[in-house]
């Protein structure tokens, strides 16, 4: 059983770690966490059938302290869910002819690295070939392009990436 679970936090639902399935469940025999999702999968045992879970929260909230997330590319793409910052366009989309796929998105500095711009959470997002083509070492307000939402940095990088590329039930959870 190579499974994985994504532990929440107790209360406010934020993720804490990808736990092992076995894991998962003895802290919900032992009732300190309850499911959220499950996976459809059973564990079979000798005399039953168990739920495999997908997610699971605490029932209670523990305080853990935040750790800086580490700035990565695939960590920003991640973030952006392979959306373009400036037009929108996500993998699958067709750009000026072309049908864009998740690796043709690439990180765009805002403020351009030209310029002195740093790999920053704040100062990078995902954008499509023809927006970061058209962009190039400019500001976006230096021809009029605007961003559809303000780069963040998110709380758990690892954790970003991980619950990224995890089932697509587990990516509601991902905070910023
Ligand atoms: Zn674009």
């Amino acid at each position: 059983m190579n499974s994985r679970v994504l532990l929440l936090n107790g209360s406010t639902w934020e993720p804490l770690a990808i736990i092992t399935v076995p894991r998962a469940i003895n802290l919900l025999l032992a009732g300190k966490a309850v499911v959220i999702e499950e996976s459809g999968k059973y564990l079979k045992t000798i005399r039953d059938q168990f739920p495999v879970p997908s997610v699971v929260a605490l029932r209670t909230y523990v305080n853990v302290p935040r750790r800086q997330a580490h700035w990565s590319r695939k960590g920003v793409l991640v973030r952006d869910d392979f959306t373009c910052i400036y037009c929108g366009a996500k993998p699958g989309a067709t750009v000026r002819g072309k049908l864009l796929a998740k690796n043709d998105f690439t990180v765009d500095h805002i403020l351009p690295k030209s310029r002195g711009g740093r790999d920053l959470w704040t100062n990078t997002a995902c954008a499509c070939p023809a927006c970061n083509h058209r962009k190039g070492d400019r500001l976006p307000n230096e021809i009029g392009m605007k961003l559809r939402w303000e780069p963040k940095i998110p709380r758990t990088s690892y954790l970003v990436i991980a619950i990224g590329s995890g089932p697509d039930v587990w990516k509601r959870y991902i905070e910023y």
